[in-house]
């Protein structure tokens, strides 16, 4: 079995950033799930396709090949990246990823995924369903304002004019939507580590993260 790490926990809770880092320090491929889903949000708002329009988001799903190239995730050979952070995406695409249908295939591709490489992903569902026998599974939470915070700060950084308010709203209504679907709500796993990272800088949870692998490693080859 592949060596992965599975991270979840709410929107803006840094997950990205943090799997990003933790992907260099211990050269794994790091697979970011909620891209993928937010990939078929686009697709599907595009050609005007509902979410009650299951037939339809199916065929879509399965036409797109996906993969990650370093962390840009191409879709039928074009570089999706930039486009599926736009907030009009963020505030659509819980209702297509409540989908079981939808999530039936994208759980697949991942596993796929992290049986040909060793991993760190990022999502809601990795340490409860996709990834359930994760060397190590971490939950990272922070305070709703402060998600917000930074959602905000980075939207803005990238020159996006954004409204502090409607991102705190977005979040809110984001984990509530995540947290209460039939199909893989968000929750932590039971063996999953809790970070808050409402206090901690970047660095600080990735030191946290870091050391708890290579601490944990060398209990076990002792
Ligand atoms: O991680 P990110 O905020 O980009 O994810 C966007 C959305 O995709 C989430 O709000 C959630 O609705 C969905 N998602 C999911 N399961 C995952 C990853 C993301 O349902 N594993």
């Amino acid at each position: 079995m592949n060596f992965s790490v599975a991270i979840d926990g709410p929107a803006g809770a840094g997950k990205s950033t943090i799997a990003k880092l933790l992907s260099k320090r211990f050269n794994l491929m790091y697979i970011n799930t909620g891209a993928m889903y937010r990939t078929i949000a686009l697709k599907a708002i595009k050609k005007q396709i509902k979410p009650e329009e299951i037939e339809k988001l199916c065929l879509l799903t399965d036409s797109l090949e996906m993969h990650f190239n370093d962390d840009r995730l191409i879709v039928n050979n074009e570089d999706v990246t930039d486009f599926i952070n736009d907030p009009f995406i963020s505030q659509n695409v819980s209702q297509y990823a409540a989908i079981p249908e939808i999530r039936e295939r994208l759980v697949k591709l991942q596993q796929q995924m992290s049986n040909k490489y060793n991993v760190v992903m990022d999502g809601r569902d990795i340490g409860t369903v996709v990834l359930k026998n994760a060397a190590f599974k971490f939950f990272l939470t922070a305070a709703p304002e402060e998600r917000a915070k930074r959602r905000y700060d980075e939207l803005v950084a990238k020159g996006l004019e954004v409204n502090y308010d409607s991102i705190l709203s977005d979040i809110i209504k984001r984990d509530y939507v995540d947290s209460h679907r039939e199909a893989s709500p968000l929750v932590k796993a039971e063996d999953a580590i809790e970070v808050d990272s409402s206090y901690l800088s970047i660095d600080q949870v990735v030191d946290k993260m870091t050391d708890y692998i290579v601490n944990t490693m060398n209990s076990i080859s002792k």
